[in-house]
């Protein structure tokens, strides 16, 4: 479904991502992970269309992304969590579900919020209450939740865990399977290697802008070099 083929990604004269390559298929929870500044974020904004595509290739069931604005990569199918989740946090859980809803057709917005409630049922709790009084844990839900509002294809999401307590970060990660299942494949950028192999069925391990390992996450999590860097082991 997602295709990248030999990426390069960056900033002015900052060249961030080179020869990258990355797939997600359907149903499937792909992690991408490495040390902080390796190029994760990037790699999402240039999928989404934050960032251009310099080099290399970004398809998307055989569409190429390259030049496409945001809007239509949305429309296309791919949601994106951003990292600290950038929630309006001014208004209520509902409204923000409205806005990720919002993909320029007469969908029906109720029908939307109530299936990513049940999804997540601490935000049904919570439905009327303002995003920013929320606790972290329940923001990233709202996050999850507004990026699913569209009934995407692909929803990439940039440091699910980042400043959640550990039992919330497993109550998050207990419903990916389930999204992908339901048709919504999970591109994961997590810096809890552990938990991210643990949850996803294949990996790559990015270093200096470069995919420098990928495979089956048990394989990765038997690597030795995966083991040292990330894991602690050894
Ligand atoms: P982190 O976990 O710290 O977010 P990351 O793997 O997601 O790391 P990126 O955020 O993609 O890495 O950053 C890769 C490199 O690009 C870093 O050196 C960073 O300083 C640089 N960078 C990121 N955003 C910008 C920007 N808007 N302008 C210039 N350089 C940037």
């Amino acid at each position: 479904m997602l295709e990248v083929t030999g990426l390069g990604a960056g900033y002015g004269r900052v060249q961030v991502l080179w020869e990258a390559d990355l797939s997600v298929g359907d149903n499937e929870i792909v992690a991408l992970v490495g040390p902080n500044g390796a190029g994760k974020t990037t790699m999402l904004r240039a999928v989404s269309g934050i960032v251009p595509v310099r080099s290399g290739a970004v398809t998307f069931d055989g569409a190429a992304l390259a030049g496409k604005s945001i809007e239509q990569i949305v429309a296309l199918g791919i949601a994106h969590v951003p990292e600290g989740r950038r929630l309006f946090s001014g208004l209520t859980v509902r409204d923000n579900l409205r806005l990720g809803g919002w993909v320029g057709d007469n969908r029906d917005s109720n029908r939307d919020i109530d299936r990513v409630v049940e999804l997540f049922p601490a935000l049904g709790e919570r439905i009327k209450q303002v995003t920013g009084n929320m606790s972290g844990g329940e923001q990233q839900m709202c996050a999850i939740a507004r990026g699913l509002m569209s009934q995407p294809k692909l929803i990439m999401i940039d440091e699910l865990s980042l400043g959640l307590a550990p039992v919330i970060v497993d109550e998050i990660l207990d419903r990916l399977p389930g999204i992908a299942e339901s048709g919504t494949a999970v591109l994961l950028v997590e810096q809890d290697v552990d938990a991210a192999l643990t949850i996803a069925s294949r990996a790559y391990v990015l270093e200096t802008g470069r995919v420098v390992l990928s495979g089956e996450s048990e394989a990765l999590l038997n690597d030795e070099r995966v083991q040292q860097s990330y894991l602690g082991v050894g």
